[in-house]
């Protein structure tokens, strides 16, 4: 049987629409609009195009953005200074900064700086181990979303084997994690790993995070894997594929994701129910 495609396409729709009732609702009762700020310092043409893809998801559903685009010559102090004033507002409910910064401003100082209870990338040192620690908080927008397709598509975690390509802090680590908590077996695999396919064909279940377009190859992968394609890689044509070719793993795959319209789209709509999450403990009584 060829591989279902788990759409993150039509996923996001189904969870976007509920989302935009349950703002309706709240709004409905007389509570103000959930509050999404966007920071975004220089012209980086993906930034800006991830952070215009942002906007538009907000509005979708009714949650307000605001998008403080700052030039690249900002200072750390200047950009530090915003962070604790949008920390200190209570009509603001989630708080990104959109990266990559430019050089001379701190990621790190930055993240440190968003107040946890607004950090909805999960990105703060705070919330990173908290969920290490399996304890409440915001969890990072594309594992938390693969977790979302995977049950979305009624696949059984527990028990299985899950093999991650890629240990980055954004989402190999926190997939793995969240695999983990979901009671999953789970082997992190880098560029440092040997016989990466013959670990890759232990896998029940296969996340790809490495951003090497169509790294993963069919024979990488053992019959019925559940294949997770999370690279987004721009093509010579200027076309996107995935760390997976996609098209020889139809046949073997019970179920896969494509790219586009597979993890990238769970990652924004997981942005924006992490904003609602906050502002639900927050304001709805
Ligand atoms: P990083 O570059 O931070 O990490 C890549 C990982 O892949 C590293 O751990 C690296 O190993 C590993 N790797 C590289 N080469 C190999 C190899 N030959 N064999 C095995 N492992 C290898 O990337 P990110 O995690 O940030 O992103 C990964 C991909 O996912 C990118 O294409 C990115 O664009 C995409 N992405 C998509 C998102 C979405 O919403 N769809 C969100 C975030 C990312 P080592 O640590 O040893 O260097």
């Amino acid at each position: 049987m060829p591989a279902q495609v788990i759409s993150g396409k039509i996923l996001s729709k189904e969870m976007r629409e509920k989302m935009a009732n349950e703002v309706l609702e709240y709004q409905s009762k007389g509570y103000r609009l959930p509050h999404l700020v966007v920071i975004l310092v220089g012209d980086n043409p993906a930034s800006k195009s991830y952070v215009s893809g942002k906007e538009k998801a907000c509005m979708e559903i009714g949650i307000k953005s605001t998008i403080i685009r700052l030039e690249e010559s900002t200072t750390e102090e200047e950009v530090l200074a915003l962070v604790n004033k949008i920390n200190l507002d209570d009509d603001i409910d989630g708080l990104l900064v959109q990266l990559p910064l430019p050089k001379h401003i701190s990621e790190d100082k930055v993240i440190n700086t968003i107040s946890i209870d607004k950090d909805v990338d999960g990105f703060h040192p705070l919330n990173v181990a908290k969920l290490h620690l399996g304890e409440e908080c915001l969890k990072p927008c594309t594992p938390k979303g693969i977790i979302t397709m995977l049950k979305s598509a009624n696949i059984e975690i527990s028990g299985k084997e899950a093999v991650v390509v890629g240990r980055s802090n954004i989402v190999g680590k926190p997939v793995a994690q969240l695999l983990l908590d979901n009671n999953a077996t789970v082997t992190i695999c880098h560029s440092r790993t040997k016989d990466l396919k013959e670990v890759c064909r232990r896998a029940d279940i296969l996340v790809a995070a490495i951003g090497k377009p169509r790294f993963i190859t069919s024979d990488m992968i053992k019959e019925g894997a559940v294949v997770i394609d999370v690279g987004v890689n721009r093509l010579e044509n200027g076309k996107l594929c995935g760390d997976v070719c996609y098209d020889d793993m139809l046949d073997i795959a019970s179920y896969i994701t494509p790219v586009p319209g597979g993890v990238g789209p769970m990652t924004i709509t997981t942005l924006l129910e992490n904003t609602l999450e906050i502002y639900k403990a927050k304001v709805i009584k």
